[in-house]
């Protein structure tokens, strides 16, 4: 089905009102030569083109002009090896539906990447990762369509280049693979991770099941995390950034008790949601978006938020904790303008023109 002039409004989780041109809703494969001239047309335009999944990762900035693919591929096929339980799942999958779906069955391992919103297809474009454990641990490979050439392509997980929030979609080039299915592969021989964080008050952590784990994980994020049914966000607005050792070790000197984490190659992460918290800004307001006053690395549309006041609320963090730690927080959240992807640098330079 093919929508124009729609509202984007009910297809992202912070509830931000932006229209796109065009929206096709992708889901059937039959309909791909039909989207593929319709992408064609746009390119020839110079218009843009959006690939967009359940819209949780996503901040529309403005209208959208040009053409918005919603995925909406359904199908789930599980087959099994002597050692592994193999699932190819269809993009459109919601995330959270599979995680339960296969503890249900007995089949365990995703457990930790419960609650975590979103569609399939989104999943591996930027490693979606909770409580230890990242889409990149079950990866067998990826599908895509490449929307210039109408090419199917598999890319095994190394293919993938998947890293902290990241991948290969994410990069240059990669704008045009439209991801049609993931295959994952859990391990018959489970092993649990419920050393991490909050998990490890589980008890009896030797006879721990995946289903334990399972519904320790959704209680805590339900605890933790605003519903998006119930107030918009798109969860981590940020990053947690990594320093050098030697910033950390002078930033620790003035707060000793700031939470850092050593990773493999020396650098040290450290909690956005820290650093924005001493900055004093849990509950700060900007127009209808506000920071969440229990999770500050979550803004959230508090009332009516418009994208101009989640942009200005952005900027306000990322400026106050710069001044404070000398530490330049990056987004998590993909911002899209009119024509295309953008950055809050790019857009706080026409907001502030406005
Ligand atoms: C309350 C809350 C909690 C969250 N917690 C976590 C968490 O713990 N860990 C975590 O990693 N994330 C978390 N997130 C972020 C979000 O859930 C994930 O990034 C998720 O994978 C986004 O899925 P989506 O379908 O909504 O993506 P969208 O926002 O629709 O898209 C995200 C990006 O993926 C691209 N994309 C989508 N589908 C495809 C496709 N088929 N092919 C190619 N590109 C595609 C889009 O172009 C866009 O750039 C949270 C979000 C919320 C609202």
């Amino acid at each position: 089905m093919i929508e124009t002039n729609c509202s984007l409004k009910p297809f992202n989780t912070f509830s931000i009102e932006a229209k796109a041109q065009t929206l096709f809703h992708f889901n059937d494969m039959a309909q791909l030569p039909e989207l593929l001239d319709l992408v064609t047309k746009y390119h020839s335009e110079n218009k843009p083109v959006l690939i967009l999944g359940a819209g949780s990762n996503t901040l529309f900035c403005e209208d959208f002009s040009g053409l918005v693919i919603k995925v909406e591929l359904l199908g789930v096929d599980i087959s099994t090896s002597d050692e592994h339980y193999i699932l190819q799942v269809a993009a459109g999958e919601d995330w959270h539906q599979l995680v339960t779906d296969c503890i249900a069955k007995g089949i365990d391992g995703l457990e930790n990447l419960a609650l975590i919103p979103g569609v399939v297809g989104s999943a591996p474009v930027q490693n979606i990762g909770a409580y230890g454990t990242e889409f990149k641990d079950f990866c067998e490979s990826v599908e895509y369509v490449d929307l210039l050439t109408g090419e199917l392509v598999v890319l095994s997980a190394a293919e993938c280049l998947f890293a902290y929030r990241d991948s290969i979609f994410k990069h240059t080039g990669m704008s045009n693979a439209l991801i049609t299915k993931v295959t994952l592969t859990l391990s018959k021989q489970w092993q649990p991770h419920s050393r991490y964080g909050s998990l490890q008050n589980i008890e009896n952590q030797e006879q721990v099941s995946a289903k334990q784990i399972y519904d320790s994980v959704c209680q805590i994020r339900n605890e933790k995390l605003p519903d998006p049914e119930k107030l918009g966000n798109v969860g981590s607005f940020f990053k947690n950034p990594v320093v050098s050792q030697q910033q950390a070790d002078a930033l620790l000197r003035l707060y000793p008790n700031m939470p850092n984490y050593p990773q493999n190659d020396k650098s040290i992460k450290l909690a956005a949601g820290w650093l924005i918290d001493q900055a004093g800004l849990k509950g700060k307001t900007v127009g209808g978006a506000a920071v969440h006053k229990n999770q500050a690395l979550v803004l959230i549309n508090q009332n009516n938020a418009t994208s101009t006041d989640v942009i200005l609320l952005a900027d306000l963090v990322r400026t106050k904790v710069k001044a404070m730690f000398n530490v330049s927080l990056e987004h998590e959240v993909r911002f899209i303008g009119r024509e295309g992807e953008t950055n809050l640098q790019q857009v706080i330079k026409y907001v502030r023109a406005k």
